[in-house]
């Protein structure tokens, strides 16, 4: 799926013969700022790229967002490149939160400030109502700050969130999830991106009250385990399921609260 591919697609469709060939006389150099949009990101430099004021291009910032929604996310384009990017999340569940459904695409370079990248693929993101909600129009302005790119930032080759598990004093279980330095050597700036990350999409408060409902659920039968077979074989039988989990994705909600469950397994029961 390239973005000349899409444009072309665009101004095929496109029936002001005035916007047409504005269409076409820009598509090279859109393809041009498409190419540099991989370039930074792959290096990590994306927060570089300059907004929409110093991009020269005869289309204007609203022509450009119009491409978006009025083109490219409706009728036969809908179906021939948006439907198939929404496609791409694992299950339908959104890459951001690793909970919520799928509902439509982000714009990873808001559209509303970095129109030149309306239509360009990699610049469209699957994402869940919610985590789309709390990402805002924002320029990315430093690495740090910026949040993870789904198809740039690899953060799954190594363990990095951590829950810690608590009994208060009325009985309750509460579980806290936070970016975990301790595990791996993580260098500073990834470790502050992680954590902005997480608090823009509100993540930790988000993996809490799915991780309460979890233990909630599952802890009549870990203490029957734990009666009728001992706490080594139950902690034996978690490091199983955490096993599975890790193999799968290291760092999903669940997979940091295994983690913690079984080095505070005296906690719990
Ligand atoms: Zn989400």
């Amino acid at each position: 799926m390239s973005v000349r591919e899409i444009l072309t697609d665009i101004s095929n469709i496109t029936r002001d013969k005035n916007k047409k060939s504005q269409i076409c006389d820009s598509i090279d150099l859109i393809k041009e700022y498409s190419d540099k949009y991989d370039d930074l990101a792959t290096n990590h430099n994306l927060h570089t790229f300059i907004p929409y004021d110093k991009v020269e291009v005869s289309l204007t910032s609203t022509d450009l967002q119009k491409l978006y929604t009025n083109s490219f996310s409706k009728g036969s384009l809908k179906e021939k490149y948006y439907s198939k990017i929404l496609a791409l999340s694992k299950d339908g569940k959104c890459p951001i939160c690793g909970i919520g459904q799928v509902s439509n695409l982000d714009h990873y370079l808001a559209k509303t400030i970095y129109p030149i990248f309306s239509v360009t693929p990699i610049n469209l993101i699957p994402i869940c109502r919610d985590c789309n909600f709390k990402k805002r129009d924002k320029p990315i302005i430093n690495y740090v700050d910026s949040p993870l790119h789904p198809y740039y930032d690899d953060i799954d080759n190594f363990i990095w969130l951590s829950a810690n598990i608590l009994k208060k004093e009325e009985g309750n279980i509460v579980v806290e999830y936070f970016v975990d330095k301790s595990i791996m050597e993580i260098d500073n700036s990834l470790y502050c991106k992680l954590n902005s990350h997480c608090n823009l999409y509100r993540l930790f408060e988000l993996y809490a009250i799915q991780a309460t409902t979890e233990v909630a659920e599952n802890l009549d039968a870990w203490k029957r385990i734990a009666f009728k077979e001992g706490i080594e074989k139950l902690k034996d039988i978690l490091k199983d399921m955490l096993i599975s989990r890790e193999n799968f994705q290291k760092n999903t909600w669940i997979t940091a609260l295994f983690r913690s469950i079984i080095d505070h397994i005296n906690i719990i029961l």
